[in-house]
């Protein structure tokens, strides 16, 4: 803490002070004279007064000296030469005392013990330091100060023209108040270049105006960091201010008393405002321009009390433009400067709402024409399987009856004739089974694949003589359809006992939990598939071996690809011919329940193809 000595301090009060002390020393010396009683007090008076005037201005080691001299030379003209002993008695007493209290002052304060320490401390200060008189002459300049400012002058001279009255100013205070400062202001270096500061003077002597510190320090680089930081603040709100500007979103900022901090370029759009004069105002008067084009003024009252539950509202701008579906939502503010405030967010969600419209529609008419479509097909196909059926009824009659009577020629036709009326009902059968896929998401259960395989060996048990079917001792369970799963197992295995001609067929079924699929593989030791038909016989009705087999429709695979994907798994088929073929497919550990189908239409269930 600095101590503060007021003017009164150091003219009056210590002045008084050391006279009294000078006059305790001089009384002291009087009464011994007057003891003496040879001589009038009125000499001795005379030989004390001077010196002790000039003390009680001044008592420094050399205001005592002083006083001693000045005494001696005073009395001397009063005093005979046989009584200059006297003088010497008062002189040397003055001296004495005045020597010792001059001397006592000195060692008692700390200030000049430590003089050249604290010298040098000034000297090699990092801060600039300069000793200067009360006109603000520059007595001495610490190093860092000459080196940027040059030779000492006057002290105003290397401030900026525009802050040399303030330094002035500054000064003087510090001269009568014994310190002045911080304050910060700029100076100029010998090499012109511009430093601000932050300075203070200092007064060195608690009773005498006449020296003063001025200490200085460099801010430049603080103003450099200041600035930066300013700088990059303006910057980032700038950029953000930018970003929100250009969202689609309109954005109402409010302060905790719902008054507008801010509003962004989208929200002065929707509403019609003028974004600049919305500041400062409560959210009511500052989006009172807008009220009329709320459809509902509900919804504005809404607004403007920052509703917490988000809601649509619709804003009707000029005639013949389109109403504006907006989704207020209002969230608040959890940063510190601004807690309790809102911020308000108005989407524009007229095209979402028309492209879902369009949506829905679309959904509804292609529902519709599924709809139609499967009846179509039911309708057609047993329509078509009826005179089919008399087809191959009839041809059989023939050949029963008749084809004793017909030459091999004909009843090779008739034979082809009832074959392909088979195929075709066959062909028409898979196309209805292909077609109720799809149809089928309510009839998910949990079904045990090792239950699914168990019954195809039921099933298959003529098929399966003579092939080993191997099967992992566990399998997962899923959730499908059973009817489904039958089918995808049974046409696969079924595929690998036909499409086989070594003397021991091997048929491997095995899986592997993958992510959130299990992967299921089908092997067999058949003919193969040659690489460019891998894909082409996932297709309808497409078979790679001519086979005079009329079960045989090139459906089964496509119905397998059907169903793996309706589950959201795939297929795929490795193969070599001749050496067998491994048929791939996943179905996922857990099937999501879609939309059920048609509204109320009963799926006709999908027969085993196999
Ligand atoms: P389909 O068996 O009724 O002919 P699929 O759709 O089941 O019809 O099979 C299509 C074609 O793919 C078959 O005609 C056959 O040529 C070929 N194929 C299917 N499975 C195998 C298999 N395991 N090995 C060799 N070829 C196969």
């Amino acid at each position: 803490m600095t101590r503060r000595v007021g003017a009164t301090d150091f003219s009056v009060r210590a002045a008084l002070g050391r006279g009294l002390l000078v006059l305790l020393a001089y009384g002291g010396l009087l009464l011994l004279l007057a003891g003496l009683n040879e001589y009038h007090a009125v000499d001795v008076l005379l030989l004390a007064g001077l010196p002790m005037l000039i003390s009680a201005w001044s008592f420094s080691f050399w205001g005592a000296g002083l006083g001693a001299l000045a005494s001696l030379g005073a009395a001397l003209p009063f005093v005979p030469p046989d009584r200059y002993f006297l003088l010497i008695w008062a002189g040397g007493g003055y001296l004495i005392v005045g020597l010792g209290l001059a001397l006592w002052r000195r060692w008692k304060n700390p200030v000049r013990k430590i003089r050249p320490l604290a010298q040098l401390v000034f000297k090699r200060s990092l801060n600039f330091a300069q000793m200067i008189d009360h006109e603000g002459q520059v007595l001495e300049s610490n190093d860092r100060a000459v080196e940027v400012y040059g030779a000492p002058r006057r002290i105003w001279e290397f401030f900026h023209p525009d802050d040399q009255a303030r330094v002035r100013e500054e000064l003087e205070r510090a001269a009568l108040r014994g310190e002045a400062g911080p304050l910060k202001l700029r100076t100029v270096s010998q090499s012109k270049e511009l430093i601000p500061v932050e300075l203070k003077f200092v007064r060195l002597e608690p009773t005498r105006q006449s020296r003063l510190l001025l200490e200085m320090r460099d801010l430049s680089a603080l103003a450099e960091l200041e600035n930066k930081v300013r700088e990059a603040q303006a910057r980032y709100r700038y950029l953000i201010e930018d970003a929100i500007d250009t969202l689609d979103t309109g954005i109402l900022l409010l302060d905790k008393e719902r008054k507008v901090i801010w509003a962004n370029r989208t929200l002065e759009k929707f509403l019609d405002l003028d974004r600049e004069e919305m500041p400062g105002l409560e959210a009511r008067r500052a989006l009172a321009g807008a009220k009329q084009l709320f459809k509902d003024l509900n919804d504005f009252e809404n607004v403007v009390a920052c509703e917490t539950a988000p809601f649509l509202f619709a804003l009707r701008h000029g005639a013949g433009e389109d109403e504006r579906i907006l989704e207020y939502r209002s969230l608040p503010v959890s940063t510190e400067r601004y807690k309790g405030g809102r911020i308000d967010h108005f989407i524009d969600i007229t095209e979402k709402q028309r492209l879902e419209r369009i949506l829905q529609e679309k959904t509804k008419r292609l529902e519709e024409s599924n709809l139609k479509l499967e009846e179509f097909t039911h309708v057609v196909s047993h329509d078509l399987k009826e005179p089919l059926r008399t087809m191959a009824v009839f041809t059989q009659y023939l050949i029963d009856d008749y084809g004793p009577r017909l030459d091999g020629e004909a009843q090779d036709y008739l034979n082809r004739i009832h074959r392909a009326s088979l195929r075709m009902r066959h062909m028409i059968d898979d196309l209805l089974k292909l077609s109720s896929i799809g149809t089928r998401q309510e009839n998910l259960e949990k079904i045990s694949l090792a239950e699914v395989i168990e019954q195809l060996r039921e099933d298959l048990k003529a098929r399966l003589e003579n092939v080993a079917l191997i099967v992992p001792p566990t399998l997962p369970t899923v959730f499908a359809n059973r009817t489904l799963l039958l089918a995808l197992f049974g046409n696969l295995i079924s595929n690998a006992i036909k499409y086989n001609d070594k003397p021991h067929k091997q048929v491997e079924v095995s899986w592997t939990p993958q992510g959130a699929f299990y992967h299921f593989t089908v092997r067999d030791n058949g003919i193969g598939i040659e690489e460019r038909y891998l894909n082409k016989v996932f297709e309808l009705f497409e078979r790679l071996n001519p086979r005079d087999d009329y079960e045989s429709t090139g459906a089964g695979l496509a119905i397998c690809k059907r169903i793996v994907e309706e589950y959201g798994g795939r297929i795929w088929v490795e193969s070599k011919v001749g050496e067998g073929s491994a048929f791939h497919f996943t179905l996922p550990v857990q099937v999501q329940i879609q939309t059920p189908s048609r509204n109320g239409a009963t799926p006709a269930l999908v027969g085993q193809a196999y």
